[in-house]
């Protein structure tokens, strides 16, 4: 069935350029549009690879990945979130809650791509977004 990913978003816009940058590239992908359904779907079916949205209805991205992470069988898969430009400063926050990376909003369908597809090879943390803000210390 090839490589799955689960794209955690809440905005129907976003949801849909992810799905079809994503879908391009050859993946499946299986969306929700909050944090507790994106926790089921991993739990029933663990996908190689999860994008998840910060800002969300009910439980937030954060939440999401504490919980992602606390479940073995979840732990290893990579966890990218998607963030708000704004929101980059709270990178700390970010991969202390569990997140492998973050790719800052919106979606830059030319990079998003190759910026999953290198996640899926090496789940390394990955470095800051070339377009972080200088403001960032
Ligand atoms: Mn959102």
């Amino acid at each position: 069935m090839g490589t799955r990913i689960l794209v955690i978003e809440d905005n129907p816009a976003n949801m849909e350029l992810a799905r079809y940058v994503l879908e391009a590239f050859g993946y499946t992908v299986s969306a929700a549009v909050d944090g507790e359904s994106g926790l089921e779907l991993a739990r029933a079916e663990p996908p190689d690879l999860v994008i998840c949205d910060l800002q969300l209805p009910g439980i937030d991205g954060i939440e999401v990945a504490k919980r992602l992470k606390a479940q073995p069988a979840l732990s290893r898969v990579p966890l990218i979130a998607v963030t708000a430009y704004a929101m980059v400063g709270d990178r700390e926050r970010v991969l202390a809650a569990g997140f492998d990376g973050y790719i800052s909003k919106p979606i830059d369908p030319r990079t998003f791509g190759p910026q999953i597809a290198a996640f899926l090879k090496s789940p390394a943390p990955m470095p800051l977004p070339r377009d972080a803000p200088a403001k960032e210390s």
